[in-house]
Order: structure tokens, then C-alpha cells, then sequence
């Protein structure tokens, strides 16, 4: 064995045992899913595959069966069916495996998006033996209190209030406006008589028989900046998501302008999945020192070809503006996998910078560790992971 192999299994080892902070994710289904529930939620499409296909002919697909497979005691690339058949078989302890075998300490979670059908943060923290904490969705809460009759008068105040009262238990807030604005939205800061207006529309706009749906620019501008006002970690869905999205109107670049605004605000932002504008994610988060970002979404459903996504992380972002997530919804295999092709694709990309350009193995560990948690871990100031070497 050549010195080489031996540093480079050693890398891989420290790698392999490092804890991970996933920064943004969400909980999962504890239902027993068929078969048409489970791909609905390997696939960021709102649609079943065309007659005669399957969403597992996908990376993500080829990945369960090649990884998730054995954890749940079936041979690698074991059908769909049969892959689906022990899921069910094996109920809660097959997302219990899956989940504690990822070596994340840590689960930042999204509880905005259908929370009453997924797992909360305590339910999470016991299923994978983990800490969870909560990210707040800024948009939910205005809805929240449109939905208990809030007075558009009373608006403004009762919103700093919730999100006050919410921040005591969360480490930071999400901001889906790429969803329902766009990211090309106006970077000022909107003045109250303007809020108070777009509120007042907004309600006498809003009838029973339709959910509630916030996507009035003016009142996703304020809570943005009631958010930098309160110097939170502030995570963006950014790129890549489901068929609601207009990926043209989700490139980071759009949002230049507001991050030269908050630059100085004490606000965190953290630009999420970011696929395929990663590399433009990567020039912000190095010439903003607020900025940081992350390929948690797209590390899953690239599968085999992660591995080059991830390198392109590490093109021009420091290292340590880099985070870790999985962006897991709905199935721990989501968890699982994030995790083990994170760990994958950021070993083997540090291995190629060490033949090529001979990164000692210690700096490699140490650039590993950052963004696996230590990053993380001074964004949203948390306390280092028990299993974290000192
Ligand atoms: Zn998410």
C-alpha cells in the first residue's frame, strides 16, 4: 500500500466519523406509505411517472436500491417492490435504521411545509436519536395570523410578536419568496403605510373556500426585513424545487442587491439546494461576508453524479461558507442518502485536490470538518456535537 492510499483511507475514516449539523430539512411520514405515496416523495414532481414507468428509474431511485437496500437487510439494487414490501414490514424500525446509521447530530427543521403530516422537531429527535431544532417559514406565520382574523391595522405589530414569540424556540426562519415572488423582488425595505395597504388587500382579497396563500410582493418584502431586523440566520429555497417554481426567477444573482442592503445587518443568509446556480451561489458566499450556502436537494437526486456537484462547491466559495443539508423530506432514505453521498462526494473531491496538488491529509480533515459542522455550528450557534473530536 503506497503512503498515498494509506493518507487517503485515513481522510476517508475521519470523514466517514465526522458528525454532520444538517442545516435544513424537514420531518418525515411515519404512515405506511404505498407505493404511489412513496415515489411522490422521491421525485420533486407533482406527478405520478407516465403510465409504465416509476420514479425509481431516477438517481435518487437507483441510489435507494443500491444503499438503502442492505440497511434494511436486502441485497443492493433489490427490486422496488421488494424494497417497498420490507419497508412496510419493518414499519417505524425502518426509519429508525435509516436515520441513525447517518451519524447526523443535529436536524435544523423546516416545520412549514404540510407540518401536520410530517414528524415535529422532538418527534424527529427521538426517531433519529439527534437534536432538532426549528427553523421558523416567515410566510406560514403571516398566514397564520391572517387565518386567526387578524386585523390589517394590526398587522405589522402582531407580526413582530409572533416572530419574536417564534424565535425563542428556533435558530433561524426560511424564506420561501422564491416560490411566490421570485427572487427579482424590489431589495428596499417597503414603508408601513405600503405593508399596511397590501395587508389590507390581501385580506379583502382572501375567501374561505380557497387556502390561504400569501404572495403579495410588498408584505414578503417586510417580513424579510423584519427578519434582518432581528439579525436572524435567514435560509432562501434558491434553484432547484417542485413544478411550483419558476427556476428562471431563482438564480441567488437576484438577490445581489438585497445582500448588499443587509451586508452589515448581522443577519446570516443561507442559500439553499441552490442546483444549478451552485456556482453562481459560490460567488456570493465568497464576496458577502454574511453569505453561505448549500447543495443539500441536489446532492440527493444528482445520485451517481454528486460527486462532481459537490467539487464544484468547493471552485471559488471559502470553505468555510460552505453547510451541509439534505433538504430530506418525508422518507429517511432522503436523510440517509444525503448523508452517506455528502460524505462520499466531499472524501473523493478532497482526495482529487490532494493528487493533484497534494493537500496534506490533516488540512483535508480539517476543511471536511468545517463544513460538515463546524460551519454550521457558528452560524446558528450551537453547541459542538458530543461525537465531535475537540
Ligand atoms: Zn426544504
Amino acid at each position: 500500500m503506497s503512503t498515498d492510499v494509506q493518507t487517503d483511507a485515513l481522510v476517508a475514516a475521519t470523514i466517514d466519523a465526522m458528525p454532520l449539523i444538517d442545516h435544513h430539512c424537514h420531518g418525515i411520514i411515519t404512515e405506511p406509505l404505498d407505493r404511489a405515496a412513496f415515489e411522490d416523495l422521491i421525485t420533486e414532481s407533482d406527478w405520478p411517472a407516465p403510465d409504465g414507468t416509476t420514479h425509481f428509474d431516477t438517481q435518487v431511485g437507483f441510489a435507494i436500491r443500491r444503499y438503502c437496500a442492505p440497511v434494511l437487510g436486502l441485497a443492493p439494487f433489490a427490486s422496488p417492490e421488494d424494497y417497498l414490501a420490507r419497508r412496510r414490514e419493518l414499519g417505524a424500525e425502518a426509519s429508525e435504521r435509516l436515520l441513525r446509521a447517518t451519524g447526523i447530530s443535529d436536524y435544523g427543521i423546516e416545520v412549514g411545509h404540510r407540518g401536520d403530516e410530517i414528524l415535529d422537531p422532538d418527534g424527529m429527535a427521538a426517531a433519529g436519536a439527534a437534536r432538532a431544532h426549528e427553523i421558523v417559514r416567515l410566510e406560514r406565520l403571516a398566514e397564520e395570523l391572517m387565518l386567526e382574523g387578524c386585523e390589517s391595522s394590526a398587522f405589522r405589530e402582531a407580526y413582530d410578536r409572533l416572530l419574536d414569540e417564534r424565535m425563542q424556540g428556533a435558530i433561524g426562519v426560511k424564506s420561501i419568496a422564491a416560490y411566490r415572488i421570485g427572487l427579482d423582488f424590489d431589495p428596499s425595505r417597503p414603508s408601513a403605510t405600503e405593508v399596511d395597504a397590501a395587508v389590507e388587500a390581501w385580506a379583502r382579497g382572501t375567501t374561505a373556500d380557497e387556502p390561504l396563500r400569501l404572495a403579495d410582493p410588498v408584505i414578503i418584502r417586510h417580513l424579510l426585513w423584519a427578519a434582518v431586523d432581528r439579525a436572524c440566520a435567514i435560509q432562501f429555497h434558491i434553484g432547484y424545487g417542485d413544478a411550483d417554481v419558476d427556476l428562471h426567477r431563482c438564480s441567488p444573482l437576484l438577490l445581489t442587491e438585497f445582500l448588499r442592503r443587509t451586508r452589515d445587518s448581522g443577519a446570516r443568509v443561507l442559500l439553499l439546494h441552490c442546483y444549478p446556480f451552485h456556482r453562481e451561489a459560490g460567488y456570493l458566499a465568497q464576496v458577502f461576508p454574511h453569505v453561505y450556502f448549500d447543495v443539500g436537494l441536489a446532492i440527493n437526486y444528482t445520485g451517481s453524479r454528486s460527486v462532481e456537484v459537490i467539487a464544484e462547491t468547493l471552485e471559488l466559495a471559502p470553505f468555510h461558507k460552505i453547510l451541509f443539508s439534505s433538504d430530506a423530506f418525508g422518507v429517511a432514505e432522503l436523510f440517509h442518502l444525503g448523508a452517506l453521498l455528502f460524505r462520499r462526494g466531499l472524501q473523493q473531491a478532497l482526495d482529487a485536490f490532494a493528487e493533484r496538488d497534494g493537500w496534506p491529509a490533516d488540512e483535508r480533515s480539517r476543511v471536511a470538518e468545517l463544513i460538515a459542522w463546524r460551519n454550521a455550528a457558528r452560524v446558528y450557534r450551537l453547541a459542538a456535537p458530543a461525537a465531535a473530536a475537540t
